[in-house]
């Protein structure tokens, strides 16, 4: 669904230049439940960023289903970002003035297509929160919020930065079986950054970045359900 060819990334400070992404290639198919791995800085979030349309490579090619991303106009990203990608980050950015319900509505009014948004509330477990304001839920909760706002918008793929970086171990399990429930239902492809490496083991595939560079990817013919995954 997803091809990314020779990707590289400088970010130019004064005299020194940054090499946020070098030289990165790796395929993503349909379906595929993705974990991108390594310390901070490895240049993560900037290879997340490229593949969601919100910035461009100084070099290489990134296609999504043959179409040729990184030579489209404003325009072209922008419907993609709207229609075939969903994001999400470590902090839910939910609107607080609107309930639950209301900020999944929100972003599906300016999409394509949409799914039930009761449907995908309860898919992410918050039934009983559908008219709870962002005050009145904890941040597990938020976050399930966050997904659902992606998911309603039914994109094909789904890209999470960090999804549990701000919540505690039990929160951050609760919500990989989210994405992975999800993923099972919708069908999205979800694409996870994370630098805790045992999330890697509900991946069907891992990259393993470092200093920019992809080192090593691997895919995982026995991918293990979050909560039992070994810490
Ligand atoms: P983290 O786990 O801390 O989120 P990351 O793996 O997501 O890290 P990136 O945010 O992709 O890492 O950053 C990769 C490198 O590129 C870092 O050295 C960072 O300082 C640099 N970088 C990222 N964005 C910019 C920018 N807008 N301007 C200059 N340098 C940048
Ligand atoms: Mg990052």
């Amino acid at each position: 669904i997803l091809k990314v060819e020779n990707l590289s990334k400088n970010y130019k400070m004064g005299e020194v230049t940054v090499k946020a992404l070098d030289n990165a290639s790796f395929e993503v198919s349909k379906g595929e439940f993705i974990v991108i791995l390594g310390p901070s800085g490895s240049g993560k979030s900037t290879l997340l960023n490229i593949m969601g349309g919100m910035d461009t490579p100084s070099s290489g090619n990134v296609y999504f289903n043959n179409e040729l991303l990184t030579t489209m106009n404003d325009k072209g990203l922008t419907q993609y970002r709207r229609n075939k990608i969903g994001f999400v980050f470590q902090f839910y950015n939910l609107m607080a003035s609107l309930t639950a319900r209301e900020n999944v509505e929100l972003a599906t009014e300016i999409c394509e297509e949409s799914i039930d948004i009761e449907d995908v509330i309860e898919s992410v477990g918050l039934k009983d929160r559908i008219d709870h304001f962002p005050s009145q839920m904890s941040g597990g909760e938020q976050q399930r919020v966050a997904i659902a706002r992606a998911v309603a918008k039914n994109p094909q793929i789904l890209l999470c930065d960090e999804p549990t970086g701000a919540l505690d171990f039990e929160t951050g399990i609760s919500i990989l079986k989210v994405l992975k429930d999800v993923n099972i239902k919708y069908k999205n492809t979800i694409v996870v950054i994370t630098h805790n490496s045992p999330i890697a083991q509900m991946a069907d595939k891992v990259i393993k970045m470092r200093s920019g560079k992809i080192i090593e990817i691997i895919e995982n013919k026995n991918p293990i359900e979050p909560e039992r995954i070994e810490w």
